[in-house]
């Protein structure tokens, strides 16, 4: 089966050395691509909580931590490669906000992509951690952006990684290597290809948080499919989503089709019952800390 041999893959990088994290001084130039990356347009942050947070960490009331890592083996690969991710927090402490970033988990998410497929020397993240909530709108209110997207990214360029809150930045950072990694497929529609990078998505955060471990994998995955299809019963329900052709649909009701149709829907037992009540995508079963971006109290502070 597919999954079994990209859980194998996932269990393979788990078996490599981690790459580790250089922090990178935070200077002009940055602060100037960082104010560039916070005012351009963005229809995934429509109230503009970027300029907001900018506007703040430019008080010194938030903080911006810049992390480098060289994610590729020279043993394995001729050429380096690697990512950067440049984090604004709401915290005005930099330990603080650096603590609130999985380092490990997100090292092996780019070991995992591996090298940019149009060649670039390495993937580049912006994340501006807004502490806005993916909660559900009132009953009969449609689903929006501002309501359950969490980031953007440009086909095919793996410098293009916007991020816009902070809970499920993990998911959603998965969901947009997909795109800046060429795998839309052109032959389908927006919507279609929303549909299948979120399905896609949600399965790799589930298989990278079970290590690529089929038995924890198999109590993860039917979980969070079943989670899934609570929540979209109760967008219909609630009339959150309305006709086929309404904004929601492409998340929140096509990736339940897109599971079947990739091949992806779980073979293990689903749960009888599942709790939800928020429109974050995954379920905090799947790790709490990842699913909330949470700081990592495991590490000290100033790491
Ligand atoms: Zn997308």
């Amino acid at each position: 089966m597919a999954d079994e041999v990209t859980l194998k893959t996932i269990r393979d990088v788990f078996a490599l050395p981690e790459p580790s994290w250089e922090a990178v001084t935070v200077d002009a130039a940055m602060l100037n691509y960082i104010r560039q990356r916070a005012e351009e347009p963005a229809f995934v942050d429509p109230d503009n909580t970027r300029s907001q947070l900018y506007a703040t960490l430019q008080q010194g009331r938030a903080s911006v931590v810049v992390r480098e890592c060289t994610c590729s083996l020279a043993s394995r690969e001729q050429r380096s490669w690697g990512a950067r991710v440049v984090y604004v927090s709401e915290s005005p402490y930099p330990a603080v906000a650096a603590a609130e970033v999985p380092w490990s988990t997100w090292a092996r998410i780019f070991q995992l992509f591996g090298q940019p497929r149009s060649g670039a020397p390495r993937w580049e993240v912006i994340v501006f951690a807004s502490s806005r909530k993916r909660d559900f709108p009132p009953e009969g209110t449609l689903l929006a952006p501002e309501h359950i997207n969490g980031g953007s990214a440009y086909r095919c360029e793996p410098s293009s990684i916007l991020i816009v809150r902070r809970e499920e930045m993990t998911r959603v950072l998965i969901h947009e290597l997909l795109h800046a990694g060429c795998t839309d497929d052109p032959n389908q529609t927006v919507p279609q290809i929303e549909a299948q990078t979120e399905a896609w998505a949600e399965w790799f955060l589930t298989a990278i948080m079970a290590r690529g471990l089929q038995p924890r994998f198999c109590a993860l995955w039917p979980r969070q499919v079943a989670y899934a299809e609570k929540q979209a019963a109760m967008c219909l329900e609630r009339k959150n989503i309305q006709n086929q052709n309404d904004y929601g649909c492409r998340y929140i009701t096509d990736r339940i089709q897109a599971w079947h149709n990739l091949g992806l829907y779980p073979t293990c037992p689903k749960p009888k019952s599942v709790k939800v009540n928020t429109l974050r995508f995954s379920g905090e079963f799947i790790d709490p800390a990842i699913v909330y971006a949470k700081p990592d109290k495991r590490r000290p502070l100033n790491k």
